[in-house]
């Protein structure tokens, strides 16, 4: 069995792309829709107020002062999550593999706990093949890696049944370009890929974290926020379209007010208790800032980008090849 995983590859454009080969169907992400909360949910099955991972920047697990970023974090507290798929294939007597492809640019705890019994099998990046900026390599090159890596995984010593899980980060492509022409010959390309392994006796199935809306900088919000953290003294967490502010202590009501008069009427401004549970709550600082239209803070590079509650984000695919 190979389950493909998918950064970034949303319901609508998955569906456009397989469902002449596959059952396409769709999932609902998690809140935020970010790849740490997101993946952490398919693998694990626990939503964030259970795995208490709400996004990529928030407050320290070990309780210091300082916010992490999940993807860099080594500590120990990150996640009670202890089970994964993998876990449960093991005990069905399934060799379970993780190609990490391009999650191997990743480490730390996140991805400890992500990968907890899964056999890693490294050296496939397909959308990363350095630590440097995004570069575009054409598709039908990509689908050929993912091809090798597979072949590779389910070839590998051994017998008996395994589960190869490979981990493709397409949102490195669609953060620039969106789901472009090259985004489409590589779905194409996966698709037959897919078709293929099926029509040998593999079942294939394709999931995703989250999709990508578009999104474009806004200099003045940003300017903005910059203005008030200078006076006001509070932090920023969360990424992408959703970001929480770490109000000094007893000045949450004050700074709520004051942003409520000037921020943009495409943001959403937020108490996290609206948006978290008890649990996750700790996390999350008390203000959240939510992107409900296509302005907001956002890397210059970018043309797509996700963290928020628009469909396009939230509807992710569920695709399944069987002979
Ligand atoms: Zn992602």
């Amino acid at each position: 069995m190979v389950v493909l995983g998918i950064d970034g590859l949303s319901y609508t454009f998955a569906a456009e792309h397989w469902s002449d080969s596959a059952r396409v169907s769709r999932l609902r992400s998690v809140f935020p829709t970010t790849s740490s909360a997101g993946w952490l949910s398919s693998l694990t099955g626990l939503d964030v107020a259970q795995h208490l991972v709400p996004g990529v920047v928030f407050a320290d697990p070990e309780g210091s002062d300082g916010l992490i970023n999940v993807f860099d974090y080594q500590g120990r507290d990150l996640t009670p999550a202890r089970e994964t798929v993998f876990t449960d294939a093991r005990r069905l007597g399934y060799r379970p593999h993780a190609v990490l492809g391009d999650m191997e640019t990743y480490g730390g705890s996140w991805r400890d706990a992500l990968l907890r019994d899964a056999d890693p099998v490294l050296g496939h990046r397909f959308y990363t093949p350095d630590a440097g900026p995004y570069r575009e390599r054409p598709p039908e090159l990509l689908v050929d890696l993912v091809r090798n890596a597979l072949h590779m995984a389910l070839a590998g010593p051994g017998h008996g049944p395994r589960l190869v899980w490979c981990y493709v980060e397409l949102d490195r492509h669609v953060h620039h370009f969106g789901y472009d022409r090259q985004a489409s010959r590589f779905l194409t390309g996966i698709g037959q890929l897919a078709r293929e392994l099926a029509d040998a006796g593999t079942i294939v199935l394709a999931h995703a974290d989250h999709g990508l809306t578009a999104t474009r900088p806004d200099p003045d919000l940003a300017e903005l926020l910059d203005a008030s953290a200078r006076k006001n003294g509070f932090r920023m967490g969360g990424a992408g379209r959703t970001r929480w502010l770490y109000p000094a202590p007893g000045t949450a009501d004050d700074l709520a007010g004051e942003l409520a008069a000037e921020l943009p009427e495409s943001v959403r401004l937020a108490r996290s208790d609206e948006l978290f549970c008890e649990a996750a709550r700790s996390r999350v600082g008390e203000l959240v800032l939510v992107a409900e239209g296509e302005a907001f803070l956002a890397d210059p590079g970018y043309r797509y980008e996700h963290g928020s509650l628009t469909d396009a984000e939230l509807d992710t695919p569920y695709a399944v090849w069987m002979s």
